[in-house]
């Protein structure tokens, strides 16, 4: 597989071309950003490690019959995916309240939600990911009922098949954020899921293994992440 020109650039990956017009290729980069971008800083091996975890993800979700746009890691910061026309809404699921849920609701950190809860964002940086329902996503066209119906019950199917998993290893799923898009007329998972994505607690002491970490100033970011592939590649 070759690398051909650079396509576009995000704020943790670069898309690149390759010789099959259906296949990009990802290069994860070690750049974390956090409150749209207006905090930045490099940690290394981010991208490493959030490669490796989103390869183990995508290939235990595809084996569970979830389509993905997995296809292959190729490398230690480069993965190849089917080539996707992104639908611009953030996906995100709840099973415990933290982040933006609590402060907008003021219901406390840590609060478990009696059901899961599904919210979608539209994807502008510049907006600041605003929050809209169904009738925005129709009313801009940006998805059409048929491929929402996929997109909800994916997401759900998703978060039934990794919690289980998740806690085996000592690991709470308390939120995560997907993103779907078009291939060859179905909608199928593409981006993401890394601790950068989802919100991951240490079962036992509640000690947080994502992002968070960088975000709140805690310190111990990359320590967190490897900790969570240690976890997942069967450390006990
Ligand atoms: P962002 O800063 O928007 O979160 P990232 O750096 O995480 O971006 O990712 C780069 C971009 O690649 C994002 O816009 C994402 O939607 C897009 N993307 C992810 N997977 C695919 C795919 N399979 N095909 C096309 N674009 C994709
Ligand atoms: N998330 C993400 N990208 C975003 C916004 C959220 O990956 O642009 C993830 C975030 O890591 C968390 C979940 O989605 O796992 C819910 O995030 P929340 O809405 O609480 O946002 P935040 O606390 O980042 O404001």
């Amino acid at each position: 597989m070759e690398k051909k020109e650079f396509l576009y650039e995000g704020k943790a990956k670069k898309m690149y071309r390759t010789d099959d017009h259906a296949l990009l290729l990802v290069e994860f980069k070690d750049d974390a950003t956090a409150f749209d971008g207006e905090k930045k800083d490099q940690l290394t091996d981010k991208g490493i490690l959030n490669n490796r975890l989103s390869e183990i993800f995508f290939s235990f979700l595809e084996k569970k019959g979830v389509k993905t746009h997995y296809v292959k890691r190729l490398s230690e910061r480069e993965m190849l995916v089917k080539a996707l026309e992104i639908i611009p809404i953030e996906v995100i699921v709840r099973n415990i309240a933290a982040g933006s849920i609590s402060k907008r609701l003021g219901i406390p950190e840590g609060m478990a939600l009696k059901k899961t809860v599904l919210e979608f964002s539209l994807k502008n940086d510049d907006l600041h990911d605003p929050m809209i329902n169904h009738y925005h996503i129709y009313a801009l066209d940006l998805a059409k009922p048929e491929e929402m119906a996929v997109i909800e019950k994916t997401a759900l199917k998703i978060n039934e098949l990794l919690q289980p998993y998740l806690k085996e290893k000592g690991i709470v799923l308390v939120d995560f954020k997907l993103e779907f898009g078009r291939h060859k007329g179905e909608v199928i998972l593409g981006d993401e899921i890394s601790p950068d994505t989802c919100r991951f607690w240490d079962s036992g002491s509640g000690e947080k293994l994502d992002k968070d970490r960088f975000r709140r100033d805690m310190g111990g970011v990359i320590e967190a992440y490897r900790e969570v592939l240690r976890r997942l590649e069967g450390g006990t």
